[in-house]
This record gives structure tokens, C-alpha cells and sequence, in this order.
């Protein structure tokens, strides 16, 4: 049976999530959902967990939300039903598909398609004996990912130590390389 899932008022603020926005399958927090169309009182889907429409089983989505379908055309829609799920301000349901507001779209984009356990997956059965060349292929673009991650949290202080240490380690390479006298 179907419920109400109250998922919580919202201000869009970049990066902020209502309490109840969780993908309903794997409970993953903090990502891009996408939710059955034209439902009211609807199951909320990852990008790990929704269902792939036959023929694009494998399509990965990208950082913006967006997926290649099997007739070759980049869409928001997963599968053939379901669309992004941006709350309404309010946290009693979603906004229409072609009636978001501007501020819903940049605050759904910006959220994260992936959360970082599922890239970490990705990136490690790429490192796996035998892995093929699509499974290599997705593994460097999750660690990709996950390095410009890992830069965006830095504080301009850590960014700083690590520009340092990587000036050092060339000081470093650069004297092994000049013979001494
Ligand atoms: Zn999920």
C-alpha cells in the first residue's frame, strides 16, 4: 500500500536535503532521487537503484543527472517512468516534471548522483583481476569523481598543505635528478 512519505520542508539551499529525501530501496541520503511519474505518494529511487528501462541496463548517469537511453538521447528520465523528485518547498509532494522552479533544478543538479560508498564500489571492482575494459572504464571515472570530491572538501588551508607537499615532493624528484658534486 502506498503511503504519504511527508519528506520534510526545503529551502533549496545547495547541498541541504528534507529529512525524509532517502532513496527508498538502499535508504542512500544526500543524492539525486527520481520518483514514478504522475504518482503523488511515490517510492524514491538512487541512481544506483532505479530501474533501467530494457536496452539501457548499464547506462551510467552522469554528475548532472543525465543518462544516454538506449535510443541514444541524454534524459533526466530513468527508465520509463520515472523523473527527478524535487520536493516542494513546503515537503508535501513533488513538483510537476516540466513545472520545477528554477531554484528546485539548480538544488536537484547540484546533489550529488552518487554517494561516495557506491563510487568507492565502482572504482574498486575496476581494480579487480580480470575486470573488463566498460568495468575499467567506469572505475576511473568514479575515482575521478571521488579525487575531485575529496578536493572540494578541502578548507584553503589543506589546500594549501597539499600544494606544499606536492612542491616539495618536485624539489625532491628534481634534486634526485641533478647529479651531485
Ligand atoms: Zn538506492
Amino acid at each position: 500500500m502506498a503511503t504519504n512519505r511527508t519528506i520534510g520542508p526545503t529551502t533549496y539551499a545547495a547541498g541541504t536535503v528534507p529529512n525524509g529525501y532517502v532513496c527508498t530501496k538502499c535508504e542512500a541520503a544526500g543524492v539525486k532521487l527520481w520518483r514514478e511519474y504522475q504518482t503523488a505518494y511515490t517510492e524514491l529511487y538512487c541512481a544506483a537503484c532505479a530501474p533501467r528501462r530494457k536496452g539501457s541496463e548499464g547506462a551510467e548517469i552522469d554528475e548532472k543527472g543525465y543518462l544516454v537511453d538506449e535510443d541514444g538521447c541524454r534524459t533526466d528520465q530513468i527508465g520509463p517512468w520515472l523523473v527527478p523528485a524535487v520536493p516542494l518547498a513546503e515537503g508535501d509532494g513533488y513538483w510537476g516534471y516540466t513545472s520545477v522552479p528554477k531554484d528546485g533544478v539548480v538544488w536537484w543538479k547540484a546533489l550529488p548522483t552518487y554517494g561516495d560508498a557506491h563510487l568507492q564500489a565502482v572504482r574498486d571492482a575496476g581494480l579487480a583481476e580480470g575486470a573488463d575494459e566498460a568495468t575499467r572504464g567506469r572505475a576511473l571515472r568514479a575515482a575521478e569523481e571521488l579525487g575531485r570530491r575529496r578536493m572540494a572538501r578541502l578548507s584553503p588551508e589543506e589546500l594549501q598543505q597539499e600544494l606544499g607537499a606536492l612542491e616539495r615532493l618536485m624539489a625532491q624528484l628534481d634534486g634526485a635528478r641533478t647529479p651531485r658534486v
